[in-house]
Formats: structure tokens, C-alpha cells, sequence
């Protein structure tokens, strides 16, 4: 079941209109672009391709919460038993109603605030990535008052170079993550300060679409290390989280880590770990199972280019503005036609509402369908208002069906919450 589910997902061979065994243009005359769909199947085959890679190690996954926050995601990943990687204390909500457990819940994040972890504390999730002292001290000060014992991580940031794009590289010592060796070296030294806390993890997260195993390998041969002498210092470690950051393909020739080769790397540097390994892939399991469905709204001849404007825009998938991320453009349509070089953009009054420049396309009419791939992660999650656009609807497919996972938001939703300035008062 699994091995078909694949191939209607990845196979490159199927007609890209039909996906998860939809027809994306039937479901396109039902409901009205632009939207995000997500096949079901993908997803699962992603999940159980880790899982078996990691077959024979007490690994669990926690899946990366922001990568894809729409309960229906967080319910197929409560069903295949994956926990979850939250950040703030609405994906802690988002989570435990999607039905997973708070044990299964790891809270990251270098902002953690103090009513953040009493929530967490309350819920009883399974542990902190800790990334400042200051959090530490937080969270036995927090823990001692409710009068429980918080399961602590410690967020290593090994200095490593994951060589992928600087906005979403998180493991050099110049970022914003985690604490240096030295750093977390003294928090295990005086642990016994802070009664309530039991710092008995280890954690690292180097950042996101990584596509060469290197970064990997090294970033794990210094926690491994760390775990050695931490346990030869008579520290007990209970548990490792290698974080996330498994790349995807987002354009032909870019070559993602196979699973096998992935859990190969940290069983090199983690084999004989006898504790509990965590891992928060995020993207890897949702970015390539997710489709933004558009429409053509006109084409408009510039100075020497051809814009195509389409009716989704960077308020629907970020990724292209803010990375300069290269998406799959697919347009749906069966005949041949001569090919253009277009400027595709959004509606958006920006310049930077801009999909892709100079893609070469087939040539195009208003109404006509296009696709965007790999929308997946960081598609929907990241969206906004802006311009006054309603937030897209989301659907999920599943073998032939399909269910709206999130309606489009009315134009009531968009506002909801606002109100003319009538009550005005004095601090
Ligand atoms: C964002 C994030 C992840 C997930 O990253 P992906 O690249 O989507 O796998 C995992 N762990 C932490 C701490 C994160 O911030």
C-alpha cells in the first residue's frame, strides 16, 4: 500500500494534474483558486520511510510543527504515531487538538516565555531544548513553583557550516541558536542548583533544507562527542534530538539525502547510545506532498518581458520572496504551444511578489491552471493577510477524495477581531 502511495506521489512519469489519485483540474472547478492541496499518501510514505530507516534504535519523530500547522497535517502525523517540534504555545494548542500527546510533545525555541512554559509545564510535555541560561533559570523557577520535574535539553550550536541558504542556517556560532560546548559543559557542572530541572538531553538543529550529509556527520560527531565525556564526567543522558533539516528536491538535479543514508550518519556517530534519539524533520515530510493550485489572471507585456500574473501571491507561499526559493511551475494544460520566458508574480504591490524569473513556460492564457510543487512546507504556515487577501483554503487528498482542511477564509474571518476605536481608556 505504502509502495503505490509513493507512486502516485513522486512519480515523475504520472500526469502531474492528477495527484493522490485526484483530478487537480476537476477539483479546481469545485473549488476556487487559489489553494493548497496535500496528499495524504505522501506524507504517510515519507513518515514510514524514516521509521523503517531508523528501524532498531529507539528513535521517535517530532514532526516540526511550523512546517505544515494545519490540524488535518498534525492528525495524520498523531495516527503514525509521530510527536511533534512546537515553538510557541499556539503550536502546543494546534498539537494536543490534533491528538497528540503532550508526551510526545519537545518544546524549542530561543523565546520561550514564562507563561510559554507554564503552559508546557501544565500540559506535561516530554522536554525543553534549552537555548539560553536565562531559559534555564526560567524554567526551574517555573518548575519548582508548580512543584515538578521539567525534562531538559540542552541546544548544542556546534559551529557548523550546513550550506544552505543564510536565512534558514541555524548551527554557526554567529546565529541566534543554542549555546556553545563550553556554555552547556557548565550548566551539567552545576545542575544541581536547579533541583527542578532534569538536564539530562542533548540537542542539536544546524537548519533546514540541507542537502549534503557532511554538515550532518559533523554536527553529530560533536554531540556524540559531548555525550561521551558528559557520561565519562558521571552525567546520566537520557536522550539526543538531532533536529531537522533534511532537504527535499525543489528542482530537478538537486539530489535530497536518501533515509537510509541519514539514519546511516547517526548511527555512525550515535550507535551505541543506549537513551532515546529524537528527530524533528519538518519539511522533509510535507514540502514535496503539497501543490499551490493558481489560476492566470492576465498577461501583461512589460518593457522587454512578459509578466504572468497569477491569482496566488507571496502572501500564499513566502518561500520565492523571502529566500529567493526556486518552486516547480506546472502548468496544467494537454496541448503543445510555443514557449515564452515569463516573469511570474502575484497580485501583491511588490516587487518581491515574484515566483520565478524568466522561467521559460509554455505560452499561457487568462483562466488557464497553473501548479506550483513542493508548497507543502513553509507554504500555508507562512501565509498572511497581506494586501487583504483571505487566507487560502487547504485541501487534503487521499486516494481519489478529498476534504477541505481549512476553509477559505471569508472576508468576516479576515477582519475578525478588529473594531473601530469606541472604548478608549487610560493605563
Ligand atoms: C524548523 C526546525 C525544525 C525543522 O526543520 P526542517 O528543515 O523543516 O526539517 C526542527 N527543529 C527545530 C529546532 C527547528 O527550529
Amino acid at each position: 500500500m505504502q509502495h503505490n502511495a509513493q507512486l502516485t506521489a513522486d512519480n515523475a512519469a504520472q500526469p502531474d494534474a492528477i495527484f493522490d489519485g485526484v483530478d487537480l483540474r476537476r477539483l479546481a472547478e469545485r473549488i476556487p483558486t487559489p489553494f493548497h492541496a496535500y496528499s495524504a499518501n505522501a506524507i504517510r510514505a515519507r513518515i514510514a520511510g524514516l521509521q523503517q530507516a531508523l528501524q532498531g534504535m529507539d528513535a521517535m519523530l517530532c514532526y516540526a510543527v511550523k512546517a505544515n500547522s494545519n490540524l488535518a497535517i498534525l492528525q495524520l502525523m498523531a495516527e503514525a504515531r509521530v510527536g511533534a517540534d512546537i515553538v510557541s504555545s499556539g503550536e502546543l494548542w494546534r498539537a494536543l487538538h490534533a491528538g497528540i500527546p503532550a508526551q510526545h510533545i519537545v518544546f524549542s525555541g530561543v523565546g520561550k516565555t514564562a507563561a510559554e512554559i507554564a503552559e508546557a509545564l501544565a500540559a506535561g510535555i516530554q522536554r525543553f531544548n534549552l537555548e539560553s541560561a536565562d531559559e534555564l533559570d526560567l524554567l526551574q523557577q517555573m518548575a519548582a513553583e508548580l512543584q515538578v520535574r521539567a525534562h531538559a535539553a540542552v541546544r548544542i550550536n556546534p559551529d557548523v557550516d550546513a550550506q544552505t541558504h543564510a536565512k534558514i542556517s541555524t548551527g554557526k556560532a554567529q546565529n541566534k541558536f543554542g549555546v556553545s560546548i563550553d556554555e552547556a559543559r557548565r550548566w551539567f557542572a552545576d545542575a544541581a542548583r536547579r533541583p527542578n530541572v532534569r538536564l539530562d538531553g542533548l540537542h542539536v538543529h544546524i537548519g533546514s533544507q540541507i542537502l549534503g550529509i557532511e554538515p550532518f556527520r559533523l554536527a553529530f560527531a560533536r554531540v556524540a562527542a559531548f555525550w561521551r565525556e558528559l557520561e565519562a564526567a558521571g552525567h546520566t543522558i537520557a536522550s539526543i534530538d538531532v533536529g531537522g533539516g533534511l532537504g527535499v528536491r525543489y528542482r530537478d538535479g538537486e539530489q535530497p539525502i536518501a533515509p537510509a543514508d541519514y539514519a546511516a550518519a547517526i548511527r555512525a556517530a550515535l550507535g551505541d547510545f543506549t537513551g532515546r534519539l529524537l528527530l524533528e524533520p519538518g519539511r522533509y515530510l510535507v514540502a514535496e506532498a503539497g501543490v499551490l493550485l493558481t489560476r492566470v489572471i492576465r498577461l501583461k507585456h512589460g518593457e522587454g518581458r512578459r509578466f504572468l500574473v497569477l491569482d496566488a501571491a507571496m502572501n500564499d507561499l513566502l518561500r520565492p520572496s523571502l529566500y529567493d526559493a526556486w518552486h516547480d511551475i506546472v502548468p496544467l494544460i494537454d496541448d503543445v504551444r510555443p514557449r515564452h520566458r515569463y516573469d511570474v508574480v502575484g497580485p501583491v504591490c511588490e516587487t518581491g511578489d515574484t515566483f520565478a524569473v524568466e522561467r521559460e513556460l509554455p505560452e499561457l492564457h487568462a483562466g488557464e491552471l497553473v501548479l506550483i510543487r513542493g508548497t507543502g512546507a513553509y507554504g500555508a504556515s507562512m501565509a498572511s493577510t497581506y494586501n487583504s487577501r483571505p487566507l487560502a483554503a487547504e485541501v487534503l487528498l487521499d486516494r481519489g477524495r478529498h476534504a477541505i482542511v481549512r476553509r477559505r477564509q471569508s472576508l468576516e474571518d479576515m477582519v475578525a477581531g478588529e473594531q473601530p476605536a469606541r472604548h478608549w481608556e487610560t493605563a
